[in-house]
């Protein structure tokens, strides 16, 4: 039966043992996995690695990344990214708010 470390609010760790599930991919972390990365790796998948509370990043409603694609993804930001392919999605829009995207 595997095991799991769970890590509270307040620093304790709780230990949990049964048949939870993959544990959470980040290092060190042997926490019970809630969430799997959304990040888009092609063909309509996704990265779809387990992770926990702490470590499944939530960068838009019900989006969540592992920590490695958090880092491509603030990048891809960062480098203005996202700016740009909105603006092929609705080439005429100044005003649409990103989150009615409608790319699907
Ligand atoms: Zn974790
Ligand atoms: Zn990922």
């Amino acid at each position: 039966m595997p095991c799991y470390i769970s890590h509270t609010k307040n620093g304790d760790r709780m230990f949990i043992c049964g048949d939870l599930g993959p544990h959470c991919v980040a290092e060190r972390c042997s926490d019970v996995s809630g969430y799997l990365c959304d990040y888009p790796v092609g063909e309509g998948k996704t990265c779809d690695l387990p992770l926990c509370d702490s470590h499944a990043y939530e960068v838009a409603p019900n989006v969540h990344y592992c920590p490695g694609h958090l880092i491509l993804w603030k990048e891809f930001r960062d480098a203005g990214g996202v700016e740009r392919e909105l603006r092929n999605v609705v080439p005429f829009s100044s005003s649409t708010p990103a989150t009615e995207k409608g790319a699907t």
